[in-house]
């Protein structure tokens, strides 16, 4: 099917993502780490294997899914989350699991149990690290389960920083640099869905202008056998055209509530995970301002340079590699956005030195780890945006919404009083409706006698 911006659309099966051949992809191993669990194999072979991607959002893991395609890994992404995934993520949990993990081992399941795919031909990919949370578990809870289960034969790839992100061989390198701009370019063309939909004159309009971003997109980081430069000259050619697509939707001009969405990236970023509640605010009035999936690789790498200097090795080959790795990933990043300054004159985003900052009197960098640090100063950076409320999406028993939201009514105090709740996830039925309409109501009564002005 021809779409709006020229795309064709694929249908799921390997030769639409352009994938030639498999032939040049090494054996990767397993990433060793949080990673030392004995679970976690260290002979990996994905080669002529499918290599299936979890949704974190949809359309980043499109983008991702085709980064690996572009070193000729067959690789996509998971099919619609449903009760299904909960049933049987929930079959094999007890509950002191993170909700994320039973939606991810739920979805990875329900390959295997309902759409039968062949375990010698399938590979999982679930990252890891060494975190202050229960994340770097989640490699080896999944591979021991799968054995349970006689599931032995599938490949999980865990690619982890610690090792250089052993486990794609010699590919890595450019792997990781393609990964980046799909991060980019998905934290762009997100941004746009959000600006522009709940403005849009002729329903579901944005949505399928967002889908055909992805398809064009999606078909450029696939591309194989190109360069870096002339990978970014077509991005930043397909770039335009996205750009020109979302201006082009017809619109209103309303004075919504701004709310800033902050919380466990995972759980913000997955709709099925927080039950759409974007669309709810939208339905409901509301603009959502999201953070993205860039704050939080900017913010690991914020955090290797704060160790170097922490361990007194500012002056080693692995502080180099840090630096020389920023370096150009400000510069691709600086390139991808060269279009859209002025489109994105009222929602800049900060730099995530800023975001610390603004942390720093309730949870210093120094002394708090994760994504309880980027929640708070990220919410106090909209606050400076002219934000007029802000939810924090957290997982139910997630150690970050537990402290943020313990912090947050003094956040709130020192901040004229700008309302902020947790909504918290676990899959069970609440009356998301109603949350989200009294918290509406608080935004728009601050909105009323705000200090500070949108931009
Ligand atoms: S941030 Fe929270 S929900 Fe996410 S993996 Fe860590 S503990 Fe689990």
């Amino acid at each position: 099917m021809q779409t709006k911006l020229g795309v064709k659309r694929g249908n799921g099966k390997v030769s639409d993502y352009g994938v030639k051949s498999l032939n040049d992809v090494r054996t990767p191993a397993a990433a060793p780490g949080a990673n030392t669990s004995p679970l976690v194999k260290p002979d990996i072979d994905i080669k002529g294997r499918v290599l299936w991607l979890c949704r974190m959002p949809y359309g980043g893991s499109r983008m991702l899914a085709a980064a690996f395609r572009s070193i000729g890994l067959d690789t996509r992404v998971t099919p619609d989350e449903d009760a299904r995934t909960l049933e049987l993520g929930g079959k094999f949990t007890s509950g002191d699991e993170c909700y994320p993990q039973r939606i991810v081992l739920g979805d990875y399941l329900k390959l295997i149990e309902d759409e039968k795919v062949d375990p010698k031909k399938t590979a999982f990919l679930l990252p890891t690290a060494n975190g202050p949370c229960r994340f770097g578990q989640y490699v080896a809870l999944l591979r021991r389960i799968l054995d349970d289960q006689g599931h032995e034969d599938v490949a999980i790839l865990s690619l982890t920083s610690a090792d250089g992100y052993s486990g794609i061989g010699e590919q890595a390198r450019e792997l990781i640099r393609t990964s980046w701009r799909a991060v980019v370019v998905q934290d762009i063309l997100l941004k746009l869905l959000l600006m522009t939909r709940p403005y849009e004159v002729n329903p579901s309009e944005t949505d399928r202008v967002y889908l055909e971003s992805l398809d064009l997109m999606g078909e450029i980081i696939a591309r194989q056998s190109i360069t870096h430069k002339e990978r970014m000259a077509d991005l930043r050619a397909g770039l335009v055209r996205v750009k020109e697509a979302f201006l082009s939707v017809p619109t209103k001009k309303e004075d919504r509530p701004l709310i800033g969405v902050v919380g466990e990236i995972f759980c913000r970023l997955n709709t099925f995970a927080n039950n759409e509640l974007i669309r709810h605010v939208e339905a409901q009035g509301g603009e959502c301002w999201l953070a993205g999936v860039s704050e939080w690789l900017w913010y690991t790498n914020q955090e290797a340079f704060r160790r170097y200097r922490e361990e007194q090795r500012r002056v080693s080959k692995d502080w180099l590699k840090t630096f020389i790795t920023a370096r150009i990933q400000h510069a691709d990043e600086k390139a991808l956005l060269e279009g859209f300054h002025e489109v994105f004159a009222r929602h800049p985003e900060p730099h995530v030195t800023e975001v610390l900052e603004y942390s720093r009197p309730y949870l210093p960098q120094e002394g708090a780890l994760g994504e309880m640090v980027l929640s708070t100063g990220g919410a106090i950076y909209l606050y400076h945006q002219g934000a007029d409320g802000i939810i924090d999406i957290s997982p139910f028993t997630c150690m970050n919404g537990i402290v943020t939201e313990a912090i947050y009514p003094r956040v709130s105090k020192d901040h004229d009083g700008i309302p902020i709740r947790v909504f918290y996830f676990d899959g069970t039925h609440s009356d998301l409706d109603r949350d989200v309409g009294i918290f509406l109501e608080l935004a728009k009564t601050y909105k009323r006698r705000k200090k500070i002005p949108r931009p």
